[in-house]
């Protein structure tokens, strides 16, 4: 499907909108250096046999999984890289008292870092930036575990009960969070403006906070670099780079004081 509205009919849209809900997905950290999975140059575009490492299944199985896995940690695009135009965008929808809820699919910290509140960010598969216990659920930073790794331990264990450490993300064959969850699709239903930007919209059960926002009366608009799994139920479809698109969205929107 072709893109469909315009900027301007977006940006009143939005002059108007009380209550605006956004879900980012890895889109709008590609300008950031940050590789997304299935747009044109993801990851598992590129290489489909690399999606089958993220199971948590080889890497509560596999002593070997998990050291490889603390290498990539190490090697992670999103301990080095900033905020771009349009993280720093939604900062500025913040500030103009327009938005309720910020559901994010990423798990790079980077709408922290940009600036908005992190009461109003809900990180629907986890952050990067912490590590859990996968046997007593002690979190503790992931900087630490990085030092232990770089000192010497591969897979470093839980220094509390010395249980497997894994970054506090969301691994295929791991339940979501349950009230993470509910904060999503709470605000999705009761949002007047829900704005959906750098996701393919496939991953579920996420992707349905975007028809559950329009059958609740809200104008749905999708902002990506290309067609989307819920083109077909948006108000509006804007195609573009995301570094342009929400700064131009969110220009000339009063700020609230
Ligand atoms: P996805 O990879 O399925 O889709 C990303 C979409 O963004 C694609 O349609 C792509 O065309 C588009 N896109 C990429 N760069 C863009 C740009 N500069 N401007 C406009 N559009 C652009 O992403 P997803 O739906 O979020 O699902 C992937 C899952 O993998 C996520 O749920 C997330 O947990 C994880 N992930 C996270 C990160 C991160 O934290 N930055 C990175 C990769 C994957």
């Amino acid at each position: 499907m072709a893109a469909k509205g315009n900027i301007e009919d977006v940006q009143t849209r939005l002059a108007s909108a009380q209550r605006v809900v956004v879900l980012t997905g890895a889109g709008i950290s590609t300008e950031s250096g940050i590789p997304d999975f299935r747009g044109p140059q993801g990851l598992w575009t590129k290489d489909p046999e690399a999606e089958k490492l993220s199971s948590l299944s080889h890497y509560m199985g596999d002593k070997d999984v998990r050291r490889r896995a603390w290498q990539a940690r190490m090697r992670h695009e999103a301990f080095r890289a900033h905020p771009n135009a349009g993280h720093l965008a939604l900062v500025t929808l913040e500030q103009t008292g327009k938005l309720d809820t910020l559901i994010t699919q990423n798990i790079d910290g980077l709408h922290q870092r940009a600036g908005n509140s992190p009461e109003r960010i809900v990180e629907i598969h986890g952050t990067v930036h912490e590590v859990v216990c996968m046997s007593c659920a002690d979190r503790t930073r992931m900087l630490e575990a990085l030092d232990r790794v770089r000192a010497g331990e591969d897979d470093p264990a839980c220094l509390r009960c010395g249980g497997i450490l894994k970054s506090a993300t969301i691994s295929f064959g791991q339940a979501l969070v349950d009230a993470d969850l509910r904060r999503a699709f709470e605000a999705a239903a009761g949002c007047d403006l829900f704005l959906a930007a750098g996701s393919s919209l496939g991953v579920y059960p996420i992707a349905s906070t975007v028809p559950l926002a329009k059958r609740n009366g809200a104008h749905v608009v999708i902002v990506n670099g290309e067609k989307t799994a819920m083109d077909e139920i948006a108000d509006a479809m804007l195609l573009g780079s995301l570094g342009d698109l929400l700064p131009a969205l969110v220009q000339g929107l009063a700020r609230h004081h």
